[in-house]
């Protein structure tokens, strides 16, 4: 199964998508992971995009369609979750015709619904590990012992350059702007499932699971 998770920044995708990839062996594409990465492992693209990342901007089509085409090569184990890819109508197509091209289809597009301030809120607290990905929360889920992942055990939390009030205000901008007229494109498509995102995660994770049934 092959499903994109669509909604704005803070929504929840990247933790919807790891429980995902735990529970149904999905694979999950995030192009702002592979940006992070490449910023991190200082290639040529990385260093040309940090900056764009950084003030909350979209990158450019053809970077995120490359990464993605380049993942869409390989083994596909329990389908793929598209997390924060597409964010364009572009994009979108792009997405369709290299589904098509390497004989993949699209199942269900699942629009996670959060009201802006909650967001807000989500975004500006926001801390995961470095080494196994949890998401922590500075209000509503510290870890049991200051700095010290409740997973893993390591002490290497991070807070991302772009969870800051001004970025967050661009990139919530880039997502009505650009992103929000893919919930109509899917819609009229008839691959469009929307949920309230804005409960605990396991409720969440609920919605999610029958939306994909
Ligand atoms: P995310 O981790 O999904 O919030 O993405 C972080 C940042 O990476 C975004 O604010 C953009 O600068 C960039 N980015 C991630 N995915 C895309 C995409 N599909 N199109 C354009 N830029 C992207």
């Amino acid at each position: 199964m092959n499903i994109i998770l669509l909604g704005p920044p803070g929504a929840g995708k990247g933790t919807q998508a790891r429980r995902l990839v735990e529970e149904r062996n999905m694979i999950q594409l995030s192009t702002g992971d592979m940006l992070r990465e490449a910023k991190d492992s200082g290639t040529e693209m990385g260093e040309r995009v940090a900056k764009v990342m950084a003030a909350g901007q979209l990158v450019t089509d053809e970077i995120v369609i490359g990464l993605i085409e380049e993942k869409l090569q390989g083994d596909n184990a329990g389908g793929f979750i598209f997390d924060g890819f597409p964010r364009t109508l572009p994009q979108a197509d792009a997405l369709g015709a290299l589904l098509t091209k390497y004989g993949k289809s699209l199942d269900v597009v699942v629009e996670m619904q959060v009201d802006d301030e909650a967001l807000v809120n989500r975004i500006t607290g926001r801390f995961t590990c470095g080494n196994c990905g949890e998401v922590y929360h500075d209000d509503t889920k510290r870890p049991a012992k200051d700095d010290v992942c409740d997973v893993c055990g390591e002490s290497d939390m991070k807070r991302r350059a772009d969870d800051n009030a001004d970025a967050l205000r661009t990139r919530l901008m880039e997502y009505y702007k650009k992103t929000s007229p893919l919930i109509g494109y899917y819609y009229a498509k008839g691959d469009l499932r929307s949920i309230n995102g804005l409960g605990e995660i396991e409720d969440v994770a609920g919605e999610i699971k029958a939306a994909l049934s």
